[in-house]
């Protein structure tokens, strides 16, 4: 089981700048949360301080039963995607999958197995030796997922994943993820600031406004303000 829940979760930065406040929240195991609100709201804080890359100054956050903090990062069962990719660019593709693997001393043969099984999901096996910079946005973007995929977390996190993306794409990949949602058979929770995005993908939206939680909803009792 791979719940999410957040407990009276707050973030104030350093300088004393309140990005988060009282959120609560409950993600189900395997549904498809989406995060959605303008730029500055408070989601990328949110889903950093779920991945555990960002201090939790206020509640507490639980994945599968257990206080995120109190788990070693190596050790938590989530695999995050980046807007930017975060891919290495002096690694080829087949290593960029398997890089996590190798970190967590997986035994090579299962971790050549994974990445080729990811790649064959993502239809990126004949991209496996080439270095990042010889690939296209949308195959870049998949690597990206590749690399989530391969770990085979419960959870996985995605911080705007197709915004980098042109439009044409961004429609193709939706349905991509979606797919891959039912087939992963994981918990996503998902940020974006797109609602049409929003409303394709999501099982649940939750609008978030200047750092607070404001609607928790499916895609068709929520209320967007223009
Ligand atoms: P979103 O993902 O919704 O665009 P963020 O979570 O990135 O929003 O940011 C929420 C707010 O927190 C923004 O006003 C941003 O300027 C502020 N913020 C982000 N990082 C820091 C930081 N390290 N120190 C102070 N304020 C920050
Ligand atoms: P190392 O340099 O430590 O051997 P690599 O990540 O470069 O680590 O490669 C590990 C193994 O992964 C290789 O021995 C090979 O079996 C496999 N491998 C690497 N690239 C590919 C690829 N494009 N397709 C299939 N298998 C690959």
């Amino acid at each position: 089981m791979a719940e999410v829940i957040l407990e009276k979760v707050g973030k104030t930065y350093p300088n004393g700048f309140k990005a988060v406040l009282d959120a609560n929240l409950k993600v189900d195991d395997k549904e498809f949360v989406v995060l959605l609100g303008p730029s500055g709201c408070g989601k990328t804080t949110t889903l950093r301080m779920i991945a555990g890359l960002e201090e939790i100054t206020e509640g507490t956050i639980k994945i599968g039963g257990k206080v995120v903090n109190d788990v070693e990062p190596k050790d938590r069962d989530i695999a995050m995607v980046f807007q930017n990719y975060a891919l290495y660019p002096h690694m080829t593709v087949y290593e960029n999958m398997a890089f996590g693997l190798k970190l967590r001393k997986t035994p090579k043969p299962e971790i050549e197995q994974r990445v080729k099984e990811a790649a064959r999901i993502l239809g990126i096996e004949q991209l496996l030796d080439r270095k990042p910079k010889q690939l296209s946005g949308g195959q870049r973007q998949r690597v990206a997922v590749g690399r989530a995929i391969v770990r085979n977390p419960k959870v996985f996190l995605f911080d705007e994943p197709l915004s980098n993306l042109d439009a044409k794409l961004r429609v193709q990949m939706r349905a991509e993820l979606k797919r891959l949602h039912q087939n992963l058979q994981a918990t996503i929770i998902y940020v974006t600031h797109d609602q049409v995005e929003a409303m394709t993908m999501a099982d649940k939206i939750v609008i978030m406004k200047d750092g607070i939680i404001q609607q928790i909803g499916d895609p068709y009792s929520v209320y967007f303000e223009p």
